[in-house]
This record gives C-alpha cells, sequence and structure tokens, in this order.
C-alpha cells in the first residue's frame, strides 16, 4: 500500500521558540517518508546558511521572473524580500509518494489550504506561554525588547490556530516527533486518501456476490 500512496503536503508552523525546525529535521532524519520543500528567497544569506540547503537565494529579478512563468506555489512579501515554495519539486515529490513538509508562516499556509485543499496543516506549540517565554529568555540571544516584539507576534499567530487541522505540542522533541508522525500516518488512512483502493475492493466484492 505505501508504496502506491500519493504523498501529502505537509504544512508546519509554530511559534518561534517551539522547535519547530528540530521538529522537521527529526522527521526527516527518522522517516524516509518526508521531503522538504527548501524555499525560494531573495534575502541575503545569513553565515552559515548554503545556497540550496537553506534556500534558494535569488535576485529579485529572478524571483520575479520565476512568479512570471508560474513557477511557485505560494509566495509571500515579508520584511521587504520575497519568500516562496518553488512548484516544480513540490509536485514531483508528491507524485514519487513522498510526503512534502513546507516550513512556513501562517499567511503561506492559509495560501496553500486553498490551493491544495487536501493539505494537512500542523501547527506546533509549546506546552504553555509561560515556557515558550522561558525558552525564549533561555537563549540568552534576544534583548527584553525582542523578546517582547516575539512575545507579541506569537499572540497574534494564536489568533489564526483553528484554522489549522491539528496541533502538535512540543513537551518533549521525541515524543513529539513520533506524535506528528503518527498524525501524518493517519490522514493517510482518510477514505479520500484511499478512492482507488476502495474501488478495486468494492468491484472485487460485487462481482463475487454476483458470481
Ligand atoms: P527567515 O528570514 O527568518 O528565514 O524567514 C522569515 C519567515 O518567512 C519565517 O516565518 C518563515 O517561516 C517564512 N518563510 C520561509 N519560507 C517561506 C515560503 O516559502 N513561503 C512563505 N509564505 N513563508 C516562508
Amino acid at each position: 500500500m505505501k508504496e502506491n500512496r500519493e504523498g501529502i503536503l505537509v504544512v508546519i508552523s509554530g511559534f518561534a521558540g517551539t522547535g519547530k525546525g528540530t521538529l522537521v529535521k527529526g522527521l526527516l532524519s527518522e522517516y524516509d517518508d518526508y521531503a522538504l520543500s527548501v524555499s525560494m528567497t531573495t534575502r541575503k544569506p545569513r553565515p552559515g546558511e548554503e545556497d540550496g540547503v537553506s534556500y534558494f537565494f535569488v535576485s529579485r529579478e529572478e524571483f520575479e521572473k520565476t512568479i512570471a512563468q508560474d513557477g511557485l506555489v505560494e509566495y509571500a512579501s515579508y520584511c521587504d524580500n520575497y519568500y516562496g515554495t518553488p512548484k516544480a519539486y513540490v509536485e514531483e515529490q508528491l507524485k514519487a509518494g513522498k510526503d512534502v513538509i513546507l516550513e512556513i508562516e501562517i499567511q503561506g499556509a492559509l495560501k496553500i489550504r486553498r490551493i491544495y485543499p487536501s493539505a494537512l496543516l500542523l501547527f506546533v506549540m509549546p506546552p504553555g506561554a509561560e515556557e515558550l517565554r522561558n525558552r525564549l529568555v533561555g537563549r540568552g540571544t534576544e534583548t527584553p525588547e525582542v523578546i517582547k516584539q516575539r512575545m507579541d507576534r506569537a499572540a497574534k499567530e494564536a489568533e489564526g490556530i483553528e484554522e489549522y487541522d491539528y496541533i502538535v505540542v512540543n513537551d518533549q522533541i521525541g515524543a513529539c516527533i513520533r506524535k506528528t508522525h503518527e498524525i501524518i500516518e493517519a490522514a493517510h488512512a482518510k477514505p479520500f486518501r484511499n478512492e482507488k483502493f476502495i474501488q478495486t475492493v468494492r468491484e472485487d466484492l460485487r462481482r463475487m456476490s454476483e458470481e
């Protein structure tokens, strides 16, 4: 069954500081089912970021050309830069039966929902607001103003959580990776994703009862 199934487009969003990056890395390293979509951006690479791994870093001109050629599934402008999901890779991997992970923010997630109604939208949450603040403070790299800014942004993003199919609470990362994988597996078991199989069994049953 597994080799014949079509891949699911899995969108993973969540507040900064909830460990969604670690969750995505865990899914990719622990299971063979997943492919990570690398976004295209006009933002300059940060130290340590590699072209084609973190992002495809392109010029504004190249990005706009890709939009004109209908080469992106969705794109958004964020802090004066474009970010978008390349279409070819997503479609190719879905056809190959891989579940394609998009780690994008909520606006992009809602666009994906409109374009691919069968996409699975997951929102990663901390066990509580207090833990989120502790994690942001605990990093020790952010000023109190930046922490406040991120907490404000989390409060705003929290308004859209009901648009998602499932929340995943990241209390303990190993358990969170397993739980996320289980949710995706359960999504594969939905009847609308198994129409061909159901149809075959149904027709065989009908034929047998007529014999
Ligand atoms: P950063 O510059 O920090 O890497 O990313 C900024 C924001 O853009 C993050 O919230 C990230 O999730 C979002 N983002 C990254 N790639 C994409 C994409 O392809 N589409 C959309 N809509 N957002 C993206």
